[in-house]
């Protein structure tokens, strides 16, 4: 008898002791699971999540692979990201797809996630690094927000039995809800970024941009003690473009112009619609000379072409004015206003390109940024 209740409390210990390994085991996930909510919460840009999503989520959650899949039908995502300088292309783990339909239909994502061993036919697209071991098991969880798909996280692991299809999905679900949230978020923060920064008709930057970037190329060019060129592009008698084929014509001719101009920059170049017809791109590491062949350049691409509007061809120029900024060790000016002088003398040689009669380049030569004495 006593023999029997001896066994039985060791029986219940040993339950117990289980039951507190649990306890302590789901207490600890889920103070990584608050952790991993709280950073994640915090990051203001997409590429900052997605490098926190694939880089510290395998680690917290003890996980041998892990990727995210976004839908980019516009190619919005992968706009913002090239902006940030995010070289998604080559992010392992990170793919993007070009539509909900191609989740759904070749990836074989329903609205709840899938759990268990791996199964070519359906995780395949999910986990298609080609240099990494295939997971045993896998979860893939659909990122939805307000009914539209975000796209979805793939989490797997080299054990058979670490995710068994009938397991309780709550947790993965939590997780799931909460990129989701963030994403939706940091995609409407990138897009209102972007749309308060561009000129919708030349899909160019706007001057608030040029404001916002001119002090930061300044302070560039003066640590790494290289010269900034500004161009002042003004496209000639526009007013008698619009007159002579109508506002519509006028506006389709500063689409083409912004695009040539573009064009003949480089990638990190800026370009800025400043106002009606008058641009400003900045150029780095760009001196005098190298300013003004830029400057000839797209001059003499504009002037050699005629813009097609219906069945009217537009013959277009365009005058631009070149300022230069070098650095020197006896800068005694703030770049703010560094910044109005190198612009008022573009300005102010785009004026002489003007009288001089159209259709040309004027150098404005350096801008002066130490005070005589
Ligand atoms: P100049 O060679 O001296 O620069 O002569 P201009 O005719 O180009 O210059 P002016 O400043 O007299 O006229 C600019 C015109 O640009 C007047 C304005 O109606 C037109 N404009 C400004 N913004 C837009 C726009 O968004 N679309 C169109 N179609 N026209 C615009
Ligand atoms: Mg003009
Ligand atoms: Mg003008």
């Amino acid at each position: 008898m006593e023999q029997d209740i001896t066994t039985d409390l060791r029986v219940l210990e040993t339950h117990l002791d289980g039951m507190l390994n649990r306890v302590l085991h789901n207490s600890l996930t889920l103070k990584r699971l608050q952790s991993f909510e709280m950073r994640l919460l915090g990051l203001s840009s997409l590429a900052e999540m997605i490098e926190f999503i694939l880089g510290e989520a395998k680690a917290l959650f003890d996980l041998d692979v892990i990727s995210l899949c976004l839908i980019d039908a516009k190619n919005e995502i992968a706009g913002y990201l090239e902006v940030d300088n995010y070289n998604y292309r080559d992010r392992e783990g990170l793919f993007l797809a070009s539509s909900e339909w191609q989740l759904r239909h070749s990836f074989g994502l329903s609205d709840q996630p899938f759990l268990g061993s791996y199964q070519t036919t359906v995780c395949e697209k999910f986990f298609s690094e080609s240099n990494q071991q295939k997971p045993a098991s896998v979860v893939i969880a659909p990122l939805i927000r307000r009914d539209r798909y975000l796209g979805s996280l793939n989490l797997g692991s080299y054990h058979n039995e670490r995710f068994i299809q009938g397991m309780a999905t709550d947790f993965v679900e939590h997780i799931a809800s909460v990129i989701s949230i963030c994403l939706e978020n940091n995609l409407n923060v990138e897009t209102m970024r972007r749309t308060s920064l561009v000129d919708p008709l030349t899909g160019v930057n706007n001057r608030r941009f040029l404001e916002q970037r001119i002090e930061e190329e300044l302070d560039r060019s003066q640590r790494n003690r290289e010269p900034l060129s500004c161009l002042f592009l003004d496209i000639d008698f526009f007013k008698r473009i619009n007159d002579g084929f109508g506002h519509q014509a006028g506006d389709h001719v500063l689409a083409v112009v912004a695009s040539i101009i573009k064009k003949l920059l480089r990638n990190n170049d800026v370009l800025a619609r400043y106002g009606g017809e008058e641009f400003v791109a900045l150029l780095s590491q760009s001196d005098e000379s190298t300013a003004s062949e830029i400057a000839e350049r797209i001059r003499l691409s504009i002037a050699n072409l005629q813009v097609e509007y219906g069945d009217q061809s537009i013959p277009v120029t365009i005058s631009i004015g070149v300022a230069t900024y070098q650095p020197s060790l006896s800068q005694k000016k703030p770049v703010t206003e560094i910044a109005l002088q190198l612009v008022q003398t573009a300005d102010a040689a785009l004026y002489e390109a003007k009288r001089k009669g159209r259709n040309r380049v004027e150098n404005g030569g350096l801008v002066l940024v130490v005070e005589p004495d």
